[in-house]
C-alpha cells in the first residue's frame, strides 16, 4: 500500500494504547486499542486519531477506609510517540487553537502499521487555557468538553489531511465524542464544489462516509450541549441552519448528529442493538458484538499452552475453537500459574493474605451505581454460610469512579466496608489504580469472573471475554455479550432470567438471591468435581475465547460497514 493510502478512519475520545500510556479511562478505550490492534494484524488499511491526554485520565489513590482521590497520571509522550511536522488549527469561543500530533504506530502481527494520531494543543502559540485542552480525559466542564470535542472531530479531520490521508474512503465515529468530524467534512464537500451553503448532496456524500458505533444504552451516556454554549464556544455554522441535521432543538446532541449523519450505525452486543434500535426508532441500527484482543489479553502460562497446542492461534483466533481437546493436565497447570501470579502481585502489593488455594473471584469495572459491584455484600450472613458450607472463596476488585461520580466513591468505601466486616470469614481486596497491567493479571487469573449489572444497562462488557480466553468462566447477569455468551453450566453460569425488555427491571434482593444461590453451585463443583470445572473451562475458551475477540469483530466491521 502506498504511504498515507488509509482508506479508513478511526475516531476515538480515548485509545488504550499499552501499559505506560494513561490515554484511556476504561472500556472504551480498551476496546478502541484492541480494535486497531486488530486491524494492524489483518492489514485493515486505517489511520486513528484521538486527543494526547498529556496528564491521563489520573491516578487513583484510596485512603483506609476506600475513599477515591485523584492525582494527575503524567507521561513522557516523546518516549511513545514522534511529533509530526504538520500543524492546523480550529477556532475556539473566537480564538485560533493551534494544533500538533503525535503518532504512534500499532504494529500488526506480520509488521503492517496503523499510525495513531494523538492531538495536542499545548503550543506556545495558544493562549495559557487552550494550551490545557488535550490534558484530561473526560476533565473539568461543558465548555471544555466540547472544547475538545472540536479539537478531536474538526482538528483530526484536518490533521489528517495535511498529513496527507487524502485516500479516506470511510470515518468511524467510535462513539459520538468525535460527531463534530461530520461538521468539516461538509465543509469540506462546501469547499470542493466551491459553493456556498450545504446542500442536501453534500450531506448524502457525508452520510456515505460515515459509520457510528453507540457504546451505552444509558441516556445519560450520550453527550449533548446547550446550543447557547455550542454557539458561544463554535461560532456560527452553515449546518446548523439544517434542523433535520443538526437537530433537537436547544441542544446539541452528539449521538443524533452521528446517527444523521452515518449510512451505518452499530450497537455493542445483539442486545445492546435492539435497545438501541428502541431508543432511536427512526433510525436502522445493526450490531457488531465486542471483543477483545486474543495476543494482547491471554497471559503467558496461557499462550505457551496454545502455542504447544494450536500453533497459528494469534494470526487465527478461530484455532481455539478446538480447545476442547486440550489435555486437563496441563490446563490446570497453565491456570495454576496465571493464579499465582496474580496472588503474588496482591499479596506482596495490597498485603491481602489470599490463599492460592480457595476458588477466587474477580470483579473489576468502572465504579459506578448500575454496574453494582456491591451487590454480592446484600446479605453478609448468607455470604458466609456459602462460605462454611460450600467451599471457602475470596473476592478481588478493582475499578476507578469517575472524579464527579459520588456515588461511584460511595461504592468503593462500601466494598471497603464490607471487606472489613468479612475480613475474619472470606478474604477481600479492592485493588488501586485498576488499569491494564492490573487487569492483565485478574482476569487471567481468577477462578470465576464475577459481573452483576442491573439490566439493560450493559452495553457490551469485555472483561469477561478477557477472561474467556484465558480459560476463566464468568458468573454474570444476562445483560451485554453474556445473553450471547452464557451456555448455562458450559460456558459459565447466569444470574437470573433474561430481562429483555427495558421496562422490566430487575429487582435488586431477588437479584442477589439468585446471586447467592449460582455461588453456592459454582464453589460446590470447584471444590466437588474438578473434572467437570475443568469441561466449564475448556468450553469457555472454545465456545467465547474463539468467537469474542476483535479479529471476529474487525472481520464485520470491514463485511458490514467499511467496504460493502
Ligand atoms: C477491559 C478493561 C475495562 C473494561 O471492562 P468492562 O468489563 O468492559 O467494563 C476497563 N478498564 C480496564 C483497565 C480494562 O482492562
Amino acid at each position: 500500500m502506498q504511504e498515507n493510502g488509509q482508506k479508513v478512519a478511526y475516531f476515538s475520545m480515548e485509545i488504550g494504547l499499552e501499559e505506560g500510556m494513561p490515554t484511556y479511562s476504561g472500556g472504551l478505550g480498551i476496546l478502541a486499542g484492541d480494535t486497531i490492534q486488530s486491524a494492524a494484524d489483518m492489514r485493515v488499511p486505517m489511520a486513528a486519531v484521538t486527543l494526547l491526554h498529556r496528564k491521563g485520565y489520573f491516578f487513583q489513590k484510596l485512603s483506609a477506609d476506600g475513599w477515591q482521590t485523584e492525582a494527575p497520571a503524567e507521561w513522557a509522550v516523546e518516549h511513545f510517540t514522534r511529533e509530526q511536522p504538520s500543524r492546523v488549527a480550529v477556532q475556539i469561543e473566537g480564538r485560533t487553537v493551534h494544533i500538533r500530533a503525535w503518532k504512534y504506530e500499532v504494529k500488526g502481527a506480520s509488521g503492517y502499521v496503523v499510525p495513531v494520531y494523538l492531538l495536542d494543543t499545548d503550543l506556545a502559540a495558544n493562549a495559557p487555557a487552550d494550551r490545557e485542552l488535550t490534558h484530561y480525559l473526560y476533565g473539568r466542564d461543558l465548555a471544555y468538553r466540547l472544547a475538545q470535542e472540536i479539537v478531536l472531530g474538526i482538528g483530526g479531520v484536518r490533521m489528517l489531511r495535511a498529513l496527507g490521508h487524502t485516500a479516506i474512503k470511510k470515518f468511524h465515529l467510535n462513539e459520538g465524542h468525535a460527531s463534530l468530524l461530520t461538521l468539516e467534512l461538509l465543509d469540506e464537500q462546501v469547499r470542493n464544489r466551491r459553493g456556498d451553503g450545504i446542500t442536501t448532496a453534500d450531506i448524502a456524500a457525508v452520510h456515505e462516509q460515515c459509520v457510528f458505533t453507540t457504546h451505552t444504552p444509558v441516556p445519560a451516556g450520550h453527550d449533548q450541549f446547550p446550543m447557547d454554549l455550542v454557539k458561544r464556544v463554535m461560532g456560527e455554522h452553515d449546518a446548523f441552519i439544517h434542523k433535520d441535521v443538526f437537530c433537537c432543538g436547544d441542544k446539541l446532541n452528539m449521538t443524533y448528529l452521528a446517527l444523521n449523519l452515518s449510512h451505518y450505525v452499530n450497537g455493542v452486543a445483539k442486545k445492546h442493538g435492539e435497545v438501541s434500535q428502541h431508543m432511536f426508532a427512526s433510525y436502522l441500527i445493526d450490531s457488531i458484538t465486542n471483543g477483545v484482543h486474543a495476543g494482547q489479553w491471554v497471559c503467558p502460562a496461557m499462550a505457551e499452552l496454545y502455542d504447544r497446542h494450536f500453533s497459528g492461534w494469534r494470526e487465527d483466533n478461530f484455532s481455539l475453537r478446538y480447545a476442547l481437546s486440550l489435555p486437563k493436565n496441563e490446563l490446570l497447570e497453565a491456570r495454576a500459574k496465571a493464579k499465582n501470579a496474580l496472588m503474588d502481585f496482591v499479596n506482596r502489593e495490597n498485603n491481602a493474605g489470599m490463599d492460592g488455594e480457595a476458588l477466587t473471584f474477580g470483579f473489576a469495572r468502572r465504579a459506578t451505581s448500575y454496574k453494582r459491584a456491591d451487590l454480592i455484600f446484600t446479605d453478609m450472613e448468607q455470604l458466609r454460610k456459602i462460605s462454611r458450607e460450600a467451599g471457602k472463596f475470596q473476592i478481588i476488585f478493582g475499578g476507578k469512579a469517575h472524579p464527579n461520580d459520588n456515588a461511584g466513591k460511595e461504592l468503593i468505601k462500601h466494598i471497603f466496608a464490607a471487606a472489613d466486616a468479612l475480613r475474619n470469614d472470606i478474604k477481600v481486596v479492592y485493588l488501586p489504580n485498576y488499569d491494564m497491567a492490573v487487569a492483565k493479571l485478574l482476569t487471567a487469573g481468577v477462578d470465576v469472573w464475577l459481573n452483576t449489572p442491573q439490566p439493560p444497562m450493559e452495553a457490551s462488557g469485555t472483561s469477561g471475554m478477557k477472561a474467556a480466553l484465558n480459560g476463566v468462566p464468568s458468573l454474570s447477569v444476562l445483560d451485554g455479550w453474556w445473553i450471547e455468551g452464557c451456555i448455562e453450566g458450559v460456558t459459565g453460569w447466569a444470574v437470573g432470567a433474561n430481562h429483555r425488555q427495558a421496562e422490566q427491571p430487575s429487582d435488586r434482593a431477588n437479584d442477589a438471591a439468585l446471586l447467592y444461590a449460582k455461588l453456592r453451585q459454582v464453589a460446590e463443583l470447584y471444590y466437588g468435581d474438578k473434572g467437570r470445572f475443568c469441561n466449564v473451562m475448556l468450553h469457555a475458551i472454545a465456545l467465547n475465547g474463539s468467537f469474542f475477540n476483535t479479529q471476529r469483530m474487525m472481520q464485520q466491521y470491514v463485511l458490514k460497514a467499511y467496504f460493502e
